[in-house]
Parts: C-alpha cells; sequence; structure tokens
C-alpha cells in the first residue's frame, strides 16, 4: 500500500519513517530531490501545480497527503474526482488563510482573538483604532513568525503597512498571553476521533523552541479537545489536525490551525503510545487509530540553524535524537530531541540543564501550571 505525500520535509519524513513499520511505501513530491523525505523515499521532483506530476504522484497510491499546507488547492480540486486527498481539501483552503481561519473559529464557537480584514492603510487605521494595539500578518504563507509586523502605538502603522501592505492582511488584536498551547487529534474515515494530551509551547522569534506534554490543568485540555472535536467533525475531516492557542488568563485564544503533523507533536514519537505520524497514517487509510496515551512526561528541543555535537547528545541517557539531513543554515529546523520523564518535575530540570547546549543562547521563560485556575 503507499501513500503518496505532496511536500518532501522533515514531516513527510517522518511520516514515511513512522509508515515502514506498517508495511506501507511512499512517494514523494517537492521541487527538488535533496529533501529530507527524498533521502528515504522516491521522489518526483517538480512544480506542486503541476498536473501531471500530481497525476504521477497518485498513481497507483492509497492516498495523497501532505506534508505542507500551503500547496496551491485549485489544481488538486481538478483531480479530485480520481485521486482521494486527505486531509479534506477544505480544510487545506481555510488553513491557506488567516481570515478565512478566523471566520471559521467564530461560526464554530472556538474563541479566538479580535480581527480585521486589511486592505488598504485606512482600513489599518481603522482597526488600530478598534482594536488597539496587534499583529499585522500577511493573510497567506505566514508560518514561524514571518510576515508579520508588531503594533505597539500609532506610529508604527505606516512602517507596517509599508512592509507588508502589498498582499491581502489582517491585523489581530495582540494577545499578552501567559503561555502558548497545541491541541492535536485524528479523526478516521470512520468518524473514529482520538486526541493527544495538551502541549505546552515555547517559541522564541516566532519559532517553537520547546514542546513540553502533558501540559497545563485537565480542564484546559478539555477545553482545547472541545474545540478541536468540532472542527474536526465540522470537516469530516481525516489524518491529524493541530489547533495553536495563546492562554490568557486561564482561558483558550486560537491562534491558527494546521491540517497536518504538526512540531508541537513530535514527542508523541517517543512519549505518546502511538505517534501522531502514524496516527495520521490510520487515519487517511481507514485504519484504526491507535491510543494518544502519554508513557510519561516529554520534552521536545528544537534544533535550529545547526546541530550540536552529535556523540555528546547520543551519551547523553534517554535522549532521544532526530536529524532531519539538512544543510545547516541559521534559523532553520535541522532536527529536533526528545526525553521522557516519570514526572514533570523531572522532566524540566533535565530539561533546564540540557537547553544551554541543545538551544545555545535561548532561555526560554517556563510559565508556570501553577498560574492556571
Ligand atoms: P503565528 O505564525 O501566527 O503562529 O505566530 C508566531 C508566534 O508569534 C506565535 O506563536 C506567538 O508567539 C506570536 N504571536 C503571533 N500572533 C500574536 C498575537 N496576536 N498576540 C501575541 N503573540 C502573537
Amino acid at each position: 500500500m503507499t501513500v503518496a505525500i505532496v511536500g518532501a520535509g522533515q514531516l513527510g519524513r517522518m511520516l514515511a519513517l513512522a509508515g515502514y513499520p506498517l508495511g506501507l511505501e511512499f512517494r514523494f513530491l517537492d521541487r527538488a530531490a535533496d529533501t529530507p523525505g527524498g533521502q528515504v523515499a522516491p521522489i518526483l521532483t517538480g512544480d506542486f501545480t503541476d498536473r501531471r506530476l500530481l497525476r504521477r504522484l497518485a498513481r497507483g497510491a492509497q492516498v495523497v497527503t501532505f506534508d505542507w499546507e500551503n500547496v496551491a488547492v485549485e489544481p488538486l480540486r481538478a483531480l479530485a474526482d480520481r485521486v482521494d486527498f486527505a486531509p479534506p481539501l477544505d480544510a487545506l483552503a481555510a488553513s491557506q488563510d488567516r481570515l478565512t481561519e478566523k471566520r471559521l473559529f467564530e461560526k464554530l464557537r472556538v474563541p479566538t482573538n479580535r480581527y480585521a480584514a486589511i486592505d488598504s492603510a485606512r482600513d489599518l487605521a481603522r482597526a488600530f483604532a478598534r482594536i488597539g494595539p496587534g499583529v499585522l500578518k500577511t493573510r497567506r504563507l505566514g508560518y514561524d513568525g514571518k510576515g508579520q509586523y508588531r503594533v505597539r502605538r500609532a506610529r508604527d502603522l505606516d512602517p507596517a503597512f509599508a512592509a507588508l501592505g502589498n498582499v491581502p492582511l489582517i491585523y489581530e488584536e495582540f494577545v499578552p498571553f501567559d503561555a502558548e498551547v497545541s491541541v492535536i487529534g485524528a479523526r478516521s474515515a470512520r468518524g473514529e476521533i482520538a486526541i493527544y494530551p495538551l502541549n505546552g509551547n515555547v517559541h522564541v522569534d516566532g519559532i517553537l523552541r520547546l514542546t513540553r506534554a502533558p501540559w497545563g490543568p485537565p480542564s484546559l485540555a478539555r477545553a482545547a479537545a472541545r474545540h478541536l472535536r468540532r472542527v474536526l467533525e465540522h470537516f469530516r475531516y481525516r489524518g491529524i489536525l493541530t489547533i495553536e492557542f495563546f492562554v490568557r488568563d486561564g482561558r483558550l485564544v486560537a491562534n491558527e490551525m494546521a491540517p497536518r503533523v504538526h512540531n508541537s507533536g513530535h514527542w508523541t514519537i517517543e512519549g505518546a503510545e502511538t505517534s501522531q505520524f502514524e496516527n495520521h497514517l490510520r487515519a487517511i487509510l481507514g485504519l484504526p487509530l491507535g491510543r494518544t496515551q502519554a508513557r510519561g512526561h516529554a520534552a521536545m528541543v528544537n534544533l535550529i540553524g545547526a546541530l550540536p555535537d552529535r556523540a555528546a547528545a547520543l551519551g547523553t541517557p534517554g535522549l532521544h535524537w532526530h536529524d532531519y539531513g539538512k544543510a545547516p543554515r541559521p534559523g532553520r529546523k535541522v532536527g529536533h530531541c526528545t526525553l521522557v520523564e516519570a514526572t514533570a518535575a523531572a522532566r524540566d530540570r533535565r530539561v533546564r540543564a540540557l537547553l544551554p547546549r541543545l538551544a545555545p543562547g535561548v532561555r526560554p521563560s517556563f510559565p508556570r501550571v501553577s498560574r492556571f485556575p
């Protein structure tokens, strides 16, 4: 049984690595052959909008899935009567536009921050008057904090619009959050749903640096799971879906969703009974979902820019090493490490001690669970 994957980054690579023990085969499509996915499975190279190539990718495959959600949806729709795409293309389309995403959250009663569509400098001035300090973002193709401009006061408006104003934008309220969390879950073709424990995330300069899971009080995890379930059911979703939230005064405020396996779920490889990658494959193939319970208390540290010393990391008891096979480059995610401990306190102690080596120069704050009701 072959699974075809559009995009051959580290997420695609980890999907393939999770699928081999299940007896699955993989085929990728990406713009270049030398990619994390292309190192572990056959790859077609070319444009994501090339229908001929997309048909070749899908030929003989059970299902076509995605490592990257910003693929143009229209060329895919033209093939949808012959090719089984999972997750559904409507979910992909919704997640590609921050404005559509916010409207969807509102429609499904998933709490989110105030926002306004921005097409002109006047729109922005009006939105700032109504919303106050915020973040101006491109509606499309933003990730890892790219395509964003923080607006603190009125004099930031002109530079913000000048920096981003040549594409459709959204202005959203700044949330002075106490913490950031994400919830990840799968829905299968049979309507079965399985949701992982809540992830506590620390970003530096818009990039995820650290995830700890399970994280936060059970009431917060239950609320996040309820919201995720509503979105999964709305789309009659197949696969893994992620929603990222800010936490403010014990309440969730949805930031964005990703119709795919997620960086904040990498800990599930060693830290949960079934990894997010395996459950994505199970879900899109109509197989029973695996259990999502944590096996302990996990911490995942992203390795950004360049890998630290491998021998030293492998010599660290209990540290699981993931090298994505990418060339080093500033700001690039080149790997991650996970450790799993018996208690949350032991995990936090160890990750604090390891961070200077794994993420030099990074001093992420550790929001304390006790701050939440
Ligand atoms: P995003 O690409 O929207 O996930 O943004 C990247 C990161 O920027 C988030 O994880 C937050 O740390 C920060 N950020 C984005 N939007 C806001 C906001 N409205 N209020 C506060 N922080 C934000």
